[in-house]
This record gives C-alpha cells, structure tokens and sequence, in this order.
C-alpha cells in the first residue's frame, strides 16, 4: 500500500511545532514514530495532508526524574534505571508493545495516543468499501454492534493500562498555554475519537507519582502471538500500600483492550482475588471487534488480574 502524498514539515521547537499547527489547520496532524499513523494512511484508515514531525525536538526526548517526555521511545523507556523496580506495570507493558521494531521507533505519547482498532474500520480502503461503511468511515451504524449510533472500536495500547494503575499524569501543550491532567481523562471512550486532545495540542510530557518504597505493580497481556501483537485484553494492577487516607490501602486496577478506552477500577487494598475478577467481570464489556472471542477476552482478563493479585501477594509475604 501506498502513501498518499503529504506535505512533511520537521519543526525542531515545540513552539514551531505548535505554530505550524495552528497555520496548518485542521487537515494537518503530528506525526512521531509514525508506526501507527503511517500504516493508518496507507490503509486509508486516517487522513491528513500535512504531517508535523515532534521527531527533531529535544525536550520531548527527555526524561527528567519522574517526568517522561512524550517523545521518548518505548525502547529508551526501558533502559531507564529503577523503572523495572520502582514502576513494574510499566517496563512490563511497554517491553510487550509489539516487537523490537515497533518499541525502536515507536514513542510514549504515540503508545498513548494511538487510534483505536476494529476489524470493520481498521482494514485497506478497499476492504472497507466492499461493504457497508462503519460508523468511524463514515457510515450509519457500528457494524459491530448493528444498530448502534456509537462507534464500539476498541482501544489496544498497553502502557496507558500500566499508566492508568500507577495514577500517572500527562502534560498537553497548546499555542499560547498548557494543561495537566489525569492519564484517564486523556480519553474519551468514544470509539470514533478517542482522545480528549482539542486539534493542535501535543502531550509533550507523563508525569509519574512519587514512588512508595512497598509499591508492587505488574501487567499481564494476553495476545493472539507472543512476538508482536496488540493486547486483545491487558490488565495492570498496583498495590498501593495503606496511608492516611485510604488506611487499607487500595488495589488500582487498569484494564485495556476491552472497549474504546483504557479503564480504571479502584479496589480496597484487601480484595481477595475472586472480588478482583468479579469487579473485572462487571466493568469488561467487549465486543467481537478485534479478534478472538468478546466472551475469552473477557475470561482472559478476570484470570489474569487474578493470577497477578495472587503473584504481587504472594512477592510481598516473601
Ligand atoms: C505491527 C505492529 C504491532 C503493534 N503492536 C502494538 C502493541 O502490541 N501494543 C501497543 O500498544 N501498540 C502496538 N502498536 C501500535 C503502535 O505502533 C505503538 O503504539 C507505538 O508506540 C505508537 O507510537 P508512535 O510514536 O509510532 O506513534 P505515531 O504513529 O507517530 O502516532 C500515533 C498517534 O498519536 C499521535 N501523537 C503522537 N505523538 C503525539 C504527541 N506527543 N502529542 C499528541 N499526539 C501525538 C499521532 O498524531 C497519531 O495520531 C503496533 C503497531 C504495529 C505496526
């Protein structure tokens, strides 16, 4: 598949960056590692005609204590000292995010941005074409869910679980000011925009809490291949060890791949392992939209997120 022709602009500041945004209009979009936006325009599946790389803009590659910049990419993520031990969800989630390749190149804020997937919307234009058109391309109806006004695409990206769980932040700049918000309200839960991003803001920073010296956090993904794949279901938990606030402490749980954004529960610190799968139960609501079965997705992240409260437990009796 080819890609249409696309005016590339390189800016090297974010305040170029933002500027050409801003002039460009709403046809323009930023573009970082490009593993999801570039196969997305070849497919047809996005559109733009001007592209704004945040490649050449050394502030978003830094990481500076707990605060990670947009751009840096999953693979220099993982070279990070202590980030294995002091946030587990995380160097597990984004170590499973495809393949070498894809981690080589692609970013944090790519990872957290990416569109979501739908086996009706997500194919070659011409796939698309050869029967009646989604809601997200355009059409009357969710096919996934016929009759449906709401478009039902599943959200898939693995560290916003991890993020979610750990009670990380992010930073969105636009021209003229910034804001800072809650990782979960960066999402909407629509399907067809998932993003609460307004056109021409970039999430230039993740701002990750203090970590606690007794913080135990892990992710489990299940996927259709080991060596490369999107989580069909993924589940991060923390264990957030009692304070003053929440004296038994809390079990915060991130949930994605099971519906148009990523989820968070929260859990008293003393679930037992059935009460965690049976709150999974209730707030996992997949459809049979992204291959394997909307029912074993389901199963497969109650299970997980049982094993894994077991196992952190367990690591912590020890
Ligand atoms: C074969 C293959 C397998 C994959 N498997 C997985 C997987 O298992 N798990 C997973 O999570 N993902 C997977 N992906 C999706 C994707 O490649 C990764 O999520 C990657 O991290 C995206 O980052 P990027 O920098 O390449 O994003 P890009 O493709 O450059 O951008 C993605 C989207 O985010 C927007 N964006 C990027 N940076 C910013 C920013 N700073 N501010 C605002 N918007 C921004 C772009 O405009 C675009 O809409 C896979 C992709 C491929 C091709």
């Amino acid at each position: 598949m080819k890609l249409p022709t696309i005016n590339l602009h390189q800016p090297t500041t974010l305040a170029e960056a933002l500027n050409l945004s801003n002039t460009l209009g709403p046809g323009s979009r930023f573009l970082a590692g490009g593993t999801d936006l570039l196969a997305r325009l070849k497919r047809g599946a996005a559109k733009a005609a001007e592209l704004i790389s945040l490649v050449h803009i050394p502030e978003l590659r830094q990481i500076r204590g707990l605060t990670i910049g947009g751009g840096v990419n999953l693979y220099s993520l993982l070279e990070v000292t202590d980030l294995h031990r002091q946030f587990r969800a995380l160097s597990q989630a984004a170590a499973v995010v495809a393949g070498p390749q894809v981690r080589n190149q692609g970013t944090l804020a790519g990872n957290l941005c990416q569109d979501t997937r739908c086996l009706f919307f997500d194919c070659s234009d011409g796939l698309a074409r050869a029967r009646p058109l989604c809601l997200k391309r355009g059409g009357e109806e969710c096919l996934a869910v016929p009759g449906s006004k709401k478009c039902f695409a599943a959200y898939q990206g693995d560290t916003a679980a991890a993020l979610l769980a750990l009670g990380a932040e992010v930073k969105i700049e636009h021209l003229g000011g910034s804001r800072r918000l809650a990782l979960a309200d960066l999402f909407s839960g629509y399907g067809d925009r998932p993003l609460s991003l307004a056109p021409g803001e970039v999430l230039t920073q993740i701002i990750l809490p203090q970590p606690q010296s007794e913080i135990r956090s892990g992710y489990r993904k299940y996927r259709l291949r080991g060596g490369i794949d999107f989580p069909l279901a993924g589940v991060a938990l923390n264990l957030v060890p009692p304070c003053s606030e929440t004296p038994q402490g809390e079990v915060r749980v991130g949930l994605t791949g099971l519906s148009s954004r990523p989820q968070l529960l929260n859990l008293g610190g003393k679930a037992s392992p059935d009460e965690l799968a049976e709150a999974v139960h209730r707030a996992a609501r997949p459809v049979d939209n992204v291959g394997g079965q909307a029912r074993h997705r389901r199963y497969m992240a109650c299970q997980m997120a049982r094993d894994l409260l077991e196992e952190l437990r367990n690591e912590a009796a020890d």
